[in-house]
């Protein structure tokens, strides 16, 4: 897991945010409320307001980015390696690409998820919800690459 990201995320998100206040319902830049005196505070954007920066992350991937598809990815590093091959049978020509899939979607989904691994474990593509979603690391960092 790319922790190093993941916590320059979280600044992102605290710059994105405010403190507030539940209980007076108010903002409080200073990270103490200034009625209740509490410093058990809340983040608030446009979008609402919750505890924990997660959530706020999540959002600003959401809008900011779009999520890789996996499947397309998929097919698009297959094509490139047998993208010239085709498949003659009588009159007709295919791509390579059309008759794998048609002709064993098992193997094609096996080799799918053994590219999702790879492309995982070597850190292309970033999730916060155990693979729900993905994003394009490099996309990622090129929204936090102005923090330090
Ligand atoms: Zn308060």
């Amino acid at each position: 897991m790319n922790t190093e990201l993941k916590s320059k995320l979280g600044k992102l998100a605290l710059i994105r945010s405010k403190p507030f206040c539940y209980t007076c319902y108010q903002e409080c830049p200073t990270g103490v409320c200034n009625k209740c005196h509490s410093d058990d505070l809340m983040r608030v954007t446009e979008n609402g307001c919750e505890y924990g920066l997660d959530w706020i992350v999540e959002k600003i991937l959401q809008t900011e980015l779009s999520a890789v598809n996996l499947s397309d990815a998929f097919e698009e590093s297959v094509r490139s390696t047998f993208e010239s091959e085709t498949v003659t049978v009588g009159w007709m020509t295919f791509d390579a690409i059309t008759v794998m899939k048609d002709q064993d979607p098992i193997s094609w989904r096996c080799a799918q998820s053994e590219y999702e691994s790879l492309e995982e474990s070597e850190g292309n593509i970033f999730t916060l919800d155990n693979g729900s979603t993905y994003y394009w690391t490099h996309e990622v960092e090129a929204l936090v690459e102005d923090l330090d």
